[in-house]
């Protein structure tokens, strides 16, 4: 079936994308009418959903008729090469095979959510999968000032999980700056040098729905028992735990009983612990206990050898001057610095061109238009009163009629959310309000848009507005 497929493509596309993006995928079985195919990566995989999911849906149909499907299964490979140290700690049988991710995707849905892969709690010597990605190395996150507190602190806690004061290890930082990266690594690493530990990596975002879940079910015990029996935590983005109350006080259960037994737990946020909002007093102390290390924007060097680091793993040429123009344009944002460079390798194969400064300019430009530029609460302040159509003074005003309070609290919200602004110089700046008014707005509007169908189009326009 994939070979007639895969004829079929050829003759529709250009040899050279014919290569690049089809020759590389193995077909791997076919049950009833959906094909798994194996791609290299998410972000082949990624790249197929984009360009190529029409063709590939007219030949799957052809084949298999009109309730074809598609499963991708995403093969991360083992990029260490030999002559990377990493390996050689490593006894060849023991390096594990990359586990596959399954990606059970309809087509053209672009952000498929891998598959939980979670077995059920409440049964002891489960296995647990530990959801670590193998290519988030320590090896792989280059040094620089912006993270050498962060990452030494994480090598620190990899090689005695539980066994130095930095526990919790909280690494925060912006978008994009590697958090996800160094909490993985202390977990790769763990595995490595103590296979015998149970280490669990999850999002908070997926630890919260699985609590929901157990709540529903009736196994709120089991989802404890269950957390109760790792050896290393790592739990993502724990800002997203503010506001839930149920899964922070469960969380606060676990959190005390993996560290008095001595358990190691990771946490990353985008905040520092003085700047969350609405996670509970008892849960911020305990963040406190260990070590809270900031992520930073790396500088320019850093950038770099980010940059060549990757080139050379990928075994993509690029010369200096344009590597270096990357990294001088591209600066907050490591993800974005990534991406851009990905582009260009596959503009540059796609239209054969060569990569030079000329190329690097052109998609450096879109992608620093495409980034969220830093707004100004002046500007936030500006795009909420036009959306409800008043004038700055009258947002700002000490009025209590309802829109416009809520008006007030939106441009609160966003300045928030938007910009690097404390409190307290956002109340400030809107109107003379203090710190806690405006805790007090944020919370409301985090209330109001789970609560209030209106309110919630409010901040999505806004958000939509301010994004662009
Ligand atoms: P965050 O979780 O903070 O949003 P990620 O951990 O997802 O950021 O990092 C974004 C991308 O940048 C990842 O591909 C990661 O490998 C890469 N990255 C970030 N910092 C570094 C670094 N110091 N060295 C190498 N790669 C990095
Ligand atoms: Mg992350």
């Amino acid at each position: 079936v994939w070979n007639n497929c895969l004829e079929f493509i050829k003759d529709n596309i250009q040899p050279q994308a014919y290569k690049t993006w089809f020759e590389p995928i193995k077909a791997v079985k076919l049950t009833e009418n959906a094909l798994n195919i194996q791609v290299p990566s998410k972000f082949f995989y990624e790249w197929l959903e984009e360009h190529y999911v029409k063709i590939l849906k007219v030949a799957l149909t052809k084949e298999l008729g009109e309730s074809a499907k598609l499963v991708y299964i995403i093969k991360m490979e083992n990029t260490y090469g030999n002559k990377q140290p990493y390996t050689e700690r490593i006894p060849s049988t023991q390096r594990t095979a990359v586990k596959a991710q399954d990606v059970d995707v309809p087509f053209n849905n672009k952000n498929p959510e891998l598959k939980n892969p979670f077995v059920i709690p409440g049964i002891r010597n489960i296995k647990i999968e530990s959801q670590l990605n193998p290519n988030y190395s320590f090896e792989n996150f280059l040094e620089g000032d912006s993270n050498r507190l962060a990452r030494n602190a994480s090598i620190a806690v990899a090689n005695k999980p539980g066994g130095t004061s930095f526990n919790p290890l909280l690494i925060f930082g912006g978008v994009g700056l590697g958090k996800t990266h160094l909490a993985h690594a202390i977990g790769v690493d763990i595995k490595d040098k103590y296979p015998e530990k149970t280490v669990l990596y999850i999002s908070a975002e997926k630890f919260t729905q699985q609590y929901i879940e157990a709540v529903k079910k009736n196994n709120r015990n089991d989802f404890i028992h269950f957390y109760q029996i790792i050896d290393v935590l790592i739990i993502d983005d724990v800002q997203f735990f503010s506001g839930k109350t149920g899964t922070q006080d469960v969380f606060f259960h676990i959190f005390n009983h993996l560290h008095q037994n001595g358990k190691q737990v990771i946490l990353t946020s985008d905040k520092a612990p003085v700047d969350m909002i609405d996670i509970e007093q008892r849960l911020l102390s305990r963040f406190k206990w260990g070590l809270s290390a900031e992520l930073q924007t790396p500088d320019f060097e850093t950038r770099v050898s980010i940059l060549r680091n990757k080139l050379y793993r990928d075994g993509v040429e690029m010369p200096d001057d344009v590597v270096e123009y990357v990294a001088k344009n591209i600066k907050t944002n490591v993800r974005e610095l990534e991406g851009a460079i990905i582009s260009l390798i596959a503009q540059s194969s796609f239209n054969k061109k060569e990569i030079t400064l000329g190329l690097a300019r052109e998609i450096v430009e879109k992608f620093v238009k495409n980034t969220k530029r830093e707004v100004s609460i002046d500007y936030i302040q500006k795009v909420v009163s036009d959306y409800f159509q008043m004038d700055i003074n009258t947002l700002q005003s000490k009025t209590r009629k309802r829109h416009i309070v809520q008006a007030r609290q939106l441009a609160m919200f966003f300045a928030k959310k938007y910009t690097k602004a404390s409190l307290a110089s956002i109340g400030s700046q809107i109107g003379q309000r203090d710190h806690a008014t405006v805790l007090h707005a944020c919370k409301t509007v985090d209330n109001l848009t789970t609560t209030d169908k209106q309110f919630r189009k409010y901040v999505d326009d806004l958000s939509k507005k301010l994004s662009m």
